[in-house]
């Protein structure tokens, strides 16, 4: 199968299951991981209508952006990885989103490294909804504070939660550890916050994803193979 294949795939099973729960398929956005592929992969993708695109690593991610807007290519680059304060910079100055905040001094550095002719680096906040299964993100209950204390940065856009949940094939689960994140991202808002993205779902479970409301799906090996 080739990416341009594997594409249809992937959006032909968003729209299956958004329409079996009653959503919009066109209120789901289809993020590619393309972490450790090549340009040419992320190039195969932008042929194949794809535009936004998710990586791990600051300097392959930056590397790629910089290079494909050089080459003349207008992309969204959603940084989604574990980010550390010394290359906030980078991170800053080539992407578009951040979905792996899970400390105020990473995004305090976000909002004062943003490019006042840039608009605002969209930003959400990673959350452990796994308990001691998972190590990433903050727990549920730091994270009010957390979504207060961004939400006055003023070079940053606090749009939503993100979770990566321990990885099982019990769909019961999947979907328990997602409702989980919506509920939150829920009580946020009924607290004054108004954020509009549930970054949840991978190749694996994004039908679980999206039955739980996710507006953002990451998917890195059903559109460009495994990762060696
Ligand atoms: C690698 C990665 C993905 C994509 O995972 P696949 O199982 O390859 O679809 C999604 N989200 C994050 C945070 C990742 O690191």
């Amino acid at each position: 199968m080739s990416i341009s294949d594997n594409l249809q795939a992937v959006r032909h099973r968003i729209a299956d299951v958004a329409h079996a729960c009653g959503r919009d398929p066109a209120g789901i956005t289809l993020l590619a991981v393309s972490k450790t592929k090549p340009d040419d992969s992320i190039i195969a993708a932008v042929a194949a209508g794809q535009l936004a695109f998710g990586e791990n690593y600051v300097q392959e991610g930056c590397d790629k952006a910089q290079r494909l807007a050089a080459a003349g290519y207008r992309l969204d680059w959603h940084f989604i990885g574990p980010l550390q304060s010394n290359k906030t910079r980078q991170v800053a100055t080539w992407f578009d989103w951040v979905h792996s905040i899970d400390r105020e001094k990473i995004a305090q550095r976000l909002s004062e490294q943003r490019d006042i002719a840039k608009p605002p680096l969209n930003i959400c906040i990673q959350v452990n909804v796994s308990g001691e299964a998972s190590k990433s993100g903050i727990a549920p209950g730091e994270l009010e504070a957390l979504a207060d204390a961004l939400a006055r940065l003023p070079r940053l856009r606090l749009r939503g939660l993100m979770a990566i949940p321990e990885p099982t094939d019990d769909v019961a689960l999947q979907r328990t550890r997602f409702a989980h994140l919506r509920q939150l991202r829920d009580d946020l808002n009924a607290r004054g916050h108004n954020l509009d993205t549930l970054s949840m779902g991978m190749s694996q479970d994004l039908e679980a994803a999206i039955a739980e409301g996710a507006t953002i799906v990451r998917v890195g090996t059903a559109l460009f193979g495994a990762r060696g």
